[in-house]
This record gives structure tokens, C-alpha cells and sequence, in this order.
């Protein structure tokens, strides 16, 4: 059978807005089709085998829990992550785990390192948390969530964003730009939880993530609440 194997960093700590939400639709819509799904987790103090999942995910969290997982991450698992995205398993960061991401999140005098596997870089700059509702346009689709974050994220010159602002804030409140994406590695401060509101986002990491395609669900209510979040978006 065809199993989806999903790794959760830190699901304990990195899990702010119901995030963990986003694993149980990955669950949901594997079973729902007959496939395997397999549920693996690493926190702080464990290790990641780079070649033992398909889709590595890692949620939103405060500040605070940040300082932790940042140090454990940079210094134990950056290598693994570096092996698992070269092979081409799909990484999905929200928020805080997207910060993480790249290079750095400098809060005040502290620099939380990244692991580097994007060229991005956050600062909690002066000035109000960006929270809201939010729609992006990805190329891929309207992605809708909702935002919170004190963290201003600015992309590397070559890097590009996973969408394009439509509504709502994005990385910075400045630049117009959403998120992150390169190849199989996807970064969004979008909560709502992410992929319950846009579950035809979690069909395409699905997909990536086992090389398949993916036979159509019966998706009224899934539809629903994606046009419910648009609306809240102002779209
Ligand atoms: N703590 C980070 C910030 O405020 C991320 C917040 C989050 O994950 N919602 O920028």
C-alpha cells in the first residue's frame, strides 16, 4: 500500500492556533483514499532520519518556545532537513516553524539561529503584531488563512514567496509577499489551520510528496469552509 510518512518537529511545542490541525487533514485525506498514512514525531533531543519520511512538518509557536527549538534544531536536525529536502520530501513550515526556516529570527538582542534551507531572514521590528485574516494568490491557487505574527520576514533576492498578497499582511506588511517556496519546501504564516481551510493545498503536498496523483474527493464542505475563509479575507 501506498503510505504517506509524516514526520511532526516539535508537535508538543509548535503547534500555536490548532496547527496540528494540518497533520489531521494530511490523516484524513490519505484514509479517506485508501492510502497509509504513517505518523512520526521529533522533538528536542531526538533524531531525525533524513530518509524516513515523505513530508516533514513543523507548526507556529510563541516566541519563547522558539528559543528551544531553534537551538535544537539548528544544532541536531539541520543536516537531516537539508538531506530530506535534497531527496525531495516536501517540508511544510507555518509561522514559527517558517521562521525558522531560514538563516535567523532576531528578537531584541537574541539571534535564534535557522536551519538555512531558504534564503530568508525575520526580525521583530518595532511596531504592532501583524494579525489578521489573509488571502494570498500561489500560482498554484487563493490560499486563505488567518495571521499573527511579530516577525517580519524578508526574502533573499533569488528566493521566491509562495504567493502574492491579496488581502491581509503577508511576510513583512510591506512587500506584498507570502510565504515561501522552493521546489518541495513550502513556508506561509497562514494559520486557520492551514490546510483544513485550503484542502486542496494539502491534496498537492500529498501528491508531491508520494510522486502520485490523487483521485477528486467529495469536497462540499471542504469547499465551504475554504470560500468561508476567503470571505473572511474580504474576497
Ligand atoms: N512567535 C512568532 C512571531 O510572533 C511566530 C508566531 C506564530 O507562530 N503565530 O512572530
Amino acid at each position: 500500500m501506498t503510505t504517506l510518512r509524516v514526520a511532526a518537529l516539535y508537535p508538543e511545542l509548535m503547534n500555536i492556533y490548532a496547527d496540528r490541525g494540518n497533520i489531521a487533514i494530511l490523516r484524513a485525506r490519505c484514509e479517506w483514499r485508501g492510502l497509509g498514512f504513517e505518523l512520526a514525531s521529533a522533538s528536542i533531543g531526538d533524531e531525525l532520519d533524513p530518509h524516513a519520511h515523505d513530508l516533514l512538518y513543523i507548526g507556529g509557536g510563541q516566541d519563547r518556545d522558539q528559543v528551544a527549538v531553534s537551538q535544537d534544531m539548528a544544532s541536531g536536525k539541520r543536516d537531516a532537513l537539508h538531506v530530506a529536502a535534497d531527496r525531495g520530501a516536501v517540508v511544510l513550515a507555518v509561522c514559527g516553524g517558517y521562521q525558522l526556516l531560514g538563516h535567523s529570527y532576531q528578537l531584541g538582542d537574541q539571534t535564534l539561529p535557522g536551519v538555512g534551507l531558504v534564503d530568508l531572514h525575520t526580525v521583530r521590528e518595532d511596531g504592532p503584531r501583524l494579525i489578521g485574516n489573509c488571502a494570498i494568490e500561489s500560482g498554484l491557487g487563493v490560499i486563505a488563512g488567518f495571521e499573527n505574527h511579530g516577525g517580519r520576514t524578508y526574502l533573499g533576492p533569488d528566493e521566491q514567496p509562495l504567493g502574492r498578497v491579496l488581502s491581509g499582511h503577508g511576510n513583512n506588511g510591506e512587500d506584498g509577499l507570502e510565504g515561501v517556496r522552493r521546489g518541495n519546501v513550502v513556508g506561509t504564516y497562514l494559520h486557520g489551520p492551514l490546510l483544513p481551510k485550503n484542502a486542496w493545498l494539502a491534496d498537492r503536498l500529498i501528491a508531491l510528496a508520494l510522486g502520485v496523483e490523487l483521485e477528486p474527493l467529495d469536497d462540499r464542505l471542504e469547499d465551504a469552509a475554504h470560500g468561508s475563509a476567503r470571505r473572511a479575507a474580504g474576497l
